[in-house]
């Protein structure tokens, strides 16, 4: 690991957009392409968004993110100990989506998946959901 950080925030909505620009901020020591730069930000979007809508009913919950920067690449790994996703398989699937009462598309897995280089889920019920990213 040549550079790391750690950012911890509770799961409010107004956090979104601040954790999506600082975790840009730290991606910007590779040097990357504005083009790569905009992937990073939308995936990040994506999970965050995610943990804060899906992880918790309300806003107390806490959300984590490390970045590491390995081998001219930034690994991001994005949690929450919500409520954790029952089939993950069927939750990555295009078009799922278990709110579409909020007018959700379903597509944020499918985003994640096609901006990023790497995407691993893990998640337990009751315990909480960890999303691994690598670019
Ligand atoms: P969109 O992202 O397009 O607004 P969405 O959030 O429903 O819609 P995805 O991001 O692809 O779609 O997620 C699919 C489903 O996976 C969600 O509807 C939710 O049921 C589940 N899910 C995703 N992230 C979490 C999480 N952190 N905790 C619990 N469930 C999650
Ligand atoms: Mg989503």
């Amino acid at each position: 690991i040549q550079n790391s950080m750690r950012l911890e925030f509770p799961s409010k909505s107004q956090n979104e957009s601040f954790a999506r620009v600082v975790v840009a901020s730290f991606a910007s020591q590779l040097d990357p392409t504005i083009e790569e730069l905009a992937d990073i930000k939308t995936a990040v979007s994506e999970a965050v968004t995610n943990a804060i809508i899906h992880g918790y009913d309300d806003n107390s919950g806490i959300v984590n993110i490390e970045c590491n920067i390995i081998d001219n690449k930034i690994e991001i790994i994005i949690q929450d100990n919500g409520k954790g996703i029952g089939d993950i398989g069927t939750a990555m699937e295009p078009f799922y989506t278990s709110k579409p009462e909020l007018e959700r598309s379903g597509m944020g897995f499918t985003v994640m998946e096609t901006f990023m280089d790497l995407l691993e889920v893990t998640s337990e019920d009751g315990v909480g959901t960890k999303i691994r990213m690598v670019k």
